[in-house]
This record gives structure tokens, C-alpha cells and sequence, in this order.
């Protein structure tokens, strides 16, 4: 086979289209699930506020982002199975990531944001702006199918009262507050309000998949890549690993799963090309592994190094009796608070969507965070651990709190302390953005060529060095579509 693709998020996708469409048969391979079947309730995905067994990956009970209610723990048992969220655990951090037939497309926010150019030199150091911002930003926001909102009906709207709530704030203590650009369908959402369609983004789904409304790879460049009749998709198929075929090529070892993640079958395949797009932790425990175990020896010193979890932090703040946030809040988060020049922070005014009047503002807030850890083959265990602390987080709640104390002063207003656990203030745990673990320049060469093995490559958020400035989908899809673009003029 000429070329196999390891995962179906943006990279994976991105790289597939763009190979079958200039006549390359490939094959792409997936550990998560199709998701194309509608369960027993009629719905392919299940609900935010009713997490079940589609919920998790293998996991036995939930683990919500927000663990805490009103100091109350949230979280529930549910059947084991190859659910759609992974809340993989290290050391010192857990890292959400989408598990199926379109990666993180399936569970995120949709957020669609493209970083400040003055920002760009810091997130890709070595790639020129000009063509990014001349070609693949654009071409990325147009297959993505990114769009913003209609600014008078955010301001009219019920399901945005939150977002009002959080300019109002953002504005009376000076800072700048911009839209966000999102993939999902404005008008479906509207129609959503008029309550002429069924609803998603304002029942709260999200995090466990859109039914409706989201503009996800399936809806945007798998359609695309069925169209080429070139592509075959594997799911429920983990690679396992990939080494040099006697013949030339790449033998690549694959576990066929079932829904409960037992191995029911063990293959093994040739191909000229492998391209990794196992997202940023998939790609980097693979590399990782694979140079350790010496399946790939000829890998870099820089495997596994420059990790970085784009600054993620969230809050809560509780606003006074006459700032109600709204009983129905759209899941799609459409607006932030910029003070990445002066603090370091960009926060997105986030929803809670309960279903019950909370006058709490919630915030995801992405910051300048310095800190980068390395993935390490550990021997005696058989994994890949990542040396992350969770000290190193404290950077990006200092940053977070120059937006937040100075609202919260202004405001007359404190921070929530129940949503994370008992008095916890600052969601520190976790990150939805994993990126770097096989940085661009470095453990690749500028356009993602794995270093020593000629015909790997490396095609996915791995590559970017921690930090976007802002969510990284955009960038991972224009970047994707800058490397494979040389890729295929000069290697096929
Ligand atoms: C809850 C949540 C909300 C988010 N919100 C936003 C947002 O609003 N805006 C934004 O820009 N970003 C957001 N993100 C981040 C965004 O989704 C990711 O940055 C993006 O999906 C990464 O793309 P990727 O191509 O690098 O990899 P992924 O999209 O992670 O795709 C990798 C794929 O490879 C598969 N895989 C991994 N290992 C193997 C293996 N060994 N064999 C076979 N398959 C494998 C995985 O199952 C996965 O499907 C969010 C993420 C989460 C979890």
C-alpha cells in the first residue's frame, strides 16, 4: 500500500484528502469508534448533562472536566467501552482527547480561531508567515467552514445572555473583548432558538459529541475524502507499531479492538509511506515507544520533547443576583477576553450549561504558559510517561488573574470555589490542548519528515511546540495543509 495515516483527526484528515486527491491510494487507521450509529435512544452522541456509556474512553466512571457541583462531586459509573472522550491520566496532568472518526473535531468546541499574526513567530518559529497567512490560514477556515456570528443576534439572543454578561464585565474593567469565530452552523443554531429543529448546541451537548449543528470533520473533510474513492478508514484499529519492512517501507502492527478495548485480532501491513496524525500524545507515545523499544532507531534526540499544554487554566466567578448568566446557554462558546500582550492571557467567556440559573462566569483561559515536558519510554511498565508537575501550572493562573482579579475588583465579585471540588478555584488539572511531543524543525524537518526514516512523517498538533496563543484546531489544519502540500510535490 503506497500510504497509511495513523488517526483521523485534522492532521490525519488534511494529509488523506490532499494525498487521494493528487491519485494516492490510502489507508487510514482509527482506535476510536465510527460514530455513525445511532444508539438504543436514537442519537449517535450522548448528551453533556447525561454522560453513558459512549461518554468515556474504557473507563469505568466519568471524569467530568468540571468535577463539582456546589461542592458536590458529579460524576457517575458508567459501562466500560471506546466512548468518545479520553481523559488520559499522567503524572501530573489529564489530557482530554477525542477518540474516533474525526479525532477531536468530535468533542470540542468548535472554536475556530486563527492566532494574531505579531503572535505567529512565537507558535511556529520556523515557518513563514507570509504563506501561512497568504494560503493555508485561509484554505483551513474555508474547508473547516469557519464563520461568525451575526453580532445582532448575539446581542439580542437568550442563549448568549452569558457571553453579554462576560463582555459587560470584560469592557468596565478595560479589556478587549472579541468574537470568536466557531464551525458551527449559525443558522441551524438560530433555528435551534426559533425551536423549528432539533436542538444541540442548546441543550448543552458538546463534550460528548454534536448530534446536530457542529460542523465536525465528518460533516467538512471526510466527505471529501469518501468522495476520492481512494481512502479506506479502519476504526476500532490501533497501531501499535511501525518499523522498517525487510523489502523497504514500514511494516506497521495494528490491534483490531472491540468496544470493551480487547485486542480480537492482531495485523500487520506494509506501506511505502506512514504519516503519524495520532494527535499530540498519540503520535509522541508512539515516536517515544518506537525509539526506545528499537523499532526506529534513527529517531532524533527530540522525540518526546517540547510538550506543552497551550496554558490551559479555567475559572469561575460569581456574579451578583442582577447578572443571571440564562437558564439556556449555548455549548458553543463565541467569545473571549484578549489580554495576551499586556498578561498573558486569552480567556474564552465559556458556558455552563446547566439547564438552571447559576450567576457564575465561567472561563477557559489559554495562556503564555513557558513550562514544556518530555514523554519518556518507561521500561519496567511498558508505557510512555510524560513528566509534566502540577506546580507548573501556576504560571497560568498567574497570567489567568490579571483578567480576573481585576474584574472580580471592579465587579465587586469573588471566584467560584465549587466547580473543581471543596474550595478549589482554579481548574489546573487538565488541558484540552495537547500539542508538541515531535516539534517542527527539530525532531522533523520544516515540513514534518521524521528525522533518520525517510517516508515517516509526522502531520499533527505533535508538531507545534505548546503553544498556539489561541485553540489550536486552525492552526494544526493550515499547517497540515502547508506540509502536505510540499510533501506531495517533492516526495511522490
Ligand atoms: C473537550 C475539548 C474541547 C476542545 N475545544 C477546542 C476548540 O474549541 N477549538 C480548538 O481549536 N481546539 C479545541 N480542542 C482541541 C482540538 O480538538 C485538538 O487540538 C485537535 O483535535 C488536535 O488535532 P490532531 O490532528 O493533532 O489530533 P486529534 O484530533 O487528536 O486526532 C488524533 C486521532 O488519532 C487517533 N489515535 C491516537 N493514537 C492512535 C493509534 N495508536 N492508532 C490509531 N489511532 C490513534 C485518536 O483516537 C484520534 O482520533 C478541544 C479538545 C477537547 C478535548
Amino acid at each position: 500500500m503506497p500510504v497509511l495515516v495513523i488517526g483521523t483527526g485534522y492532521g490525519g484528515c488534511v494529509a488523506a484528502l490532499r494525498l487521494a486527491q493528487a491519485g494516492v491510494d490510502v489507508h487510514m487507521v482509527e482506535m476510536g469508534m465510527a460514530w455513525d450509529t445511532p444508539g438504543s435512544d436514537g442519537k449517535i452522541f450522548a448528551g453533556t448533562r447525561t454522560p453513558d456509556y459512549r461518554s468515556y474512553w474504557l473507563r469505568t466512571r466519568t471524569k467530568q472536566p468540571l468535577s463539582n457541583f456546589l461542592g458536590f462531586p458529579i460524576d457517575k459509573d458508567v459501562p466500560r467501552y471506546t466512548g468518545i472522550l479520553d481523559a488520559e491520566d499522567f503524572s501530573g496532568i489529564t489530557v482530554y482527547q477525542g477518540r474516533g472518526v474525526g479525532g477531536g473535531s468530535l468533542v470540542n468546541g468548535g472554536m475556530a480561531v486563527t492566532p494574531k499574526r505579531e503572535n505567529f513567530g512565537a507558535v511556529l518559529p520556523s515557518v513563514n508567515p507570509d504563506e501561512m497567512y497568504g494560503v493555508y490560514y485561509p484554505r483551513a477556515n474555508a474547508e473547516l467552514g469557519v464563520s461568525s456570528i451575526d453580532p445582532a443576534w448575539f446581542d439580542t439572543t437568550a442563549c448568549y445572555q452569558y457571553a453579554r454578561v462576560g463582555r459587560k464585565h470584560a469592557q468596565r474593567s478595560g479589556f478587549p473583548f472579541l468574537y470568536v469565530p466557531t464551525v458551527y452552523d449559525w443558522d441551524y443554531m438560530k433555528r435551534e432558538a426559533d425551536g423549528t429543529v432539533p436542538k444541540s448546541a442548546l441543550i448543552g451537548e458538546i463534550l460528548y459529541g454534536n448530534n446536530h449543528g457542529k460542523k465536525s470533520l465528518q460533516q467538512t473533510y471526510l466527505p471529501k475524502i469518501r468522495a476520492t474513492g481512494r481512502v479506506t478508514i479502519s476504526s476500532l484499529h490501533k497501531v501499535t507499531t511501525v518499523r522498517p519492512a525487510s523489502g523497504g517501507g514500514y511494516t506497521v502492527e495494528i490491534d483490531q479492538l472491540s468496544t470493551t478495548g480487547e485486542t480480537t485480532a492482531t495485523k500487520s501491513v506494509t506501506a511505502d509511506r506512514v504519516f503519524f496524525a495520532a494527535g499530540s500524545v498519540g503520535t509522541s507515545k508512539l515516536l517515544v515507544k518506537l525509539k526506545a523499544t528499537g523499532a526506529l532507531p534513527n529517531l532524533n534526540g527530540e522525540v518526546g520533547k517540547g510538550w506543552g499544554d497551550n496554558g490551559n487554566v479555567m475559572c469561575g466567578r460569581a456574579n451578583h443576583m442582577w447578572d443571571p448568566t440564562g437558564t439556556v446557554q449555548s455549548a458553543i462558546p463565541t467569545a473571549g477576553i484578549d489580554n495576551w500582550a499586556a498578561g498573558g492571557a486569552f480567556a474564552e467567556v465559556a458556558p455552563l450549561p446547566t439547564g438552571i440559573e447559576t450567576y457564575a462566569s465561567f472561563y477557559l483561559s489559554i495562556t503564555r504558559n513557558p513550562n514544556r515536558a518530555q514523554f519518556s519510554w518507561n521500561a519496567s511498565a511498558g508505557r510512555v510517561d510524560l513528566n509534566w508537575q502540577a506546580s507548573w501550572k501556576q504560571p497560568s493562573i498567574t497570567m489567568a488573574k490579571t483578567i480576573f482579579d481585576k474584574i472580580n475588583s471592579t465587579e465587586g465579585t469573588i471566584y467560584r470555589t465549587d466547580l473543581f471540588g471543596t474550595y478549589k478555584i482554579w481548574g489546573d488539572h487538565l488541558t484540552y490542548h495537547p500539542l508538541g511531543g515531535a516539534v517542527l524543525n527539530k525532531a522533523t524537518d520544516n515540513h514534518g519528515r521524521l528525522h533518520g526514516h525517510p517516508g515517516l512523517y509526522v502531520i499533527d498538533g505533535a508538531l507545534i511546540p505548546g503553544n498556539t496563543s489561541v485553540n489550536p484546531f486552525v492552526s494544526i489544519t493550515a499547517l497540515a495543509e502547508r506540509n502536505i502540500e510540499k510533501i506531495i510535490a517533492t516526495d511522490l
